[in-house]
């Protein structure tokens, strides 16, 4: 496998503005990495494309935004002070720090070649901070590993809010922090990511179903982000891998250049959150059912996905080399849900009234797309930027058009140009962008 790929799709990404190492005036600090200018449009596009899939398009989600910091107590209820742990192992030889479920421990070093393990230990993956000015253990608080928790401890405000009734779901994308032993290949594994997690509530007896639903809802939104579909899969957890909240889960895997690997859990967490936030806080996080006149716990089943993760999928499946007439041509494919740049504008020289002519363009396409305008450097140079940028469609402004008001519409894949009225350009891509 090309695990190369990984390293040219970071470098295109710092050559194009698509990410670039945090801080990385003062040396970077490790696994972590800033969103451009490109990056950080594709980013929200595939936020506010979940966020349409999963709420605003359905009747039975909602919304909410919580705190990253929560009460300590809620961490203590959820389990996660106990049992949020990854096995640690370190060689006692080059001193390389794995995460011992990663690796096989009757196998030396990869590092070093010398087998000389440490004991495993349990490390807490909780970030942990101080509030306040005095430090002590009164004052702790986590940054939170998942957004999960901040919508179980406000099931009851949501519910009686929203007025929803069972099944519903509740929906949040932030940002989520763990210490991570081990990290890497660039986006995959961070200290510090975003999830797009959605906690659907039902009747307990009700989960296999919604488990079975929700998995195949959130593989086909995989595919219409134009991810290809061979290189999806859903596999199931096996006894050991599951959570200590879940009876059963599946992973939406990706083949990436590094092997198979998760993009999404799917789980069925039962009653376990409620049951734990009603305990520890003494108030009723229930549900009146008015079936049975009762006040119940619901279970729920999550499907929690990483944002970065997504956003890597993108770029790997749509990275391309291509050799055009003896050039090697880098493309990225992406779908045009998600390309950072819809059209881009360019004038074909720098003169006769064509800039102004293209920048009005730019102008027009901007109330429905995004656009960019560049006349900086030959036609063929601004092409493949584009492609590299993985804009889908290039409109150039020619002397033809001074004349009669005509373009040429290049499309990204096919390099194909078609020759289309100025006025009829917005058309021509809502057609194609709904394909
Ligand atoms: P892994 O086994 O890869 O550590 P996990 O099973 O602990 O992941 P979950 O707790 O199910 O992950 O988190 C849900 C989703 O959040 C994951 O599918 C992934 O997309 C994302 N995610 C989790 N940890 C990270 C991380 N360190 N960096 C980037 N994304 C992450």
């Amino acid at each position: 496998m090309d695990i190369k790929k990984i390293e040219k799709i970071v470098s295109l990404c710092k050559r194009r503005g698509f990410i670039f190492q945090s801080s990385e005036i003062y040396g970077g600090l490790a696994s972590t990495w800033d969103y451009g200018p490109l990056g950080v449009e594709m980013k929200r596009k595939i936020k506010n494309d979940w966020w349409h899939n999963i709420v605003t398009s359905r009747d039975n989600v909602v919304g909410m935004d919580a705190a990253i910091l929560m009460h300590p107590k809620t961490w203590e209820a959820s389990g996660h002070v106990e049992n949020f742990h990854d096995p640690l192992v370190d060689c006692k030889h080059c001193k390389t720090r794995y995460r011992a479920d990663h690796i096989d421990l009757d196998k030396p070093c990869e590092r070093c070649g010398v087998k000389d393990w440490t004991e495993p230990r349990q490390f807490n993956l909780m970030f942990k901070t101080a509030i306040g000015p005095v430090e002590d253990s009164e004052e702790i608080a986590y940054l939170r590993p998942e957004t999960a928790q901040g919508i179980f401890v406000n099931f009851s405000n949501v519910q009686a809010t929203s007025r929803q009734k069972l099944p519903f779901g509740i929906a949040q994308i932030g940002k989520a922090f763990r210490n991570e032993i081990t990290t890497g290949n660039f986006l995959f594994r961070t200290r510090e990511f975003e999830q797009m997690e959605l906690e659907f509530f039902v009747y307990p007896e009700e989960t296999g179903k919604w488990l079975e639903y929700w998995c195949a809802e959130r593989v086909e939104w995989f595919k219409q982000l134009g991810i290809t579909a061979g290189k999806l899969r859903l596999r199931p957890h096996g006894a050991d891998e599951l959570a200590h909240y879940s009876s059963a889960c599946y992973d939406v895997e990706y083949e990436f250049p590094f092997g198979w690997s998760e993009l999404e859990g799917i789980a069925d967490r039962g009653t376990f959150d409620l049951d734990q936030h009603n305990k520890t806080s003494g108030k009723k996080q229930t549900y009146f059912d008015p079936v049975s006149n009762r006040h119940i716990v619901p279970a729920v089943v999550e499907a929690s996905a990483g944002v970065d993760r997504a956003f890597l999928t993108c770029l790997v499946d749509a990275y391309n080399e291509e050799e055009v007439r003896g050039e090697k041509r880098v493309v990225l494919k992406l779908s045009p849900k998600v390309a950072p740049i819809t059209c881009a504008v360019f004038p074909l020289v720098n003169k006769a009234g064509q800039p102004e002519k293209a920048l009005k363009i730019v102008k027009d396409i901007r109330q429905e797309f995004s656009a960019f305008y560049d006349a900086g450097g030959s036609i063929g140079r601004r092409y493949r930027r584009q492609d590299e940028a993985g804009t889908p469609f290039g409109v150039t402004v020619d002397h033809q058009t001074m004349e009669d008001d005509t373009v040429t519409l290049r499309d990204r894949d096919t390099m194909e140009q078609v020759r289309i009225p100025a006025d009829q350009i917005r058309r021509a891509l809502r057609e194609r962008l709904s394909k």
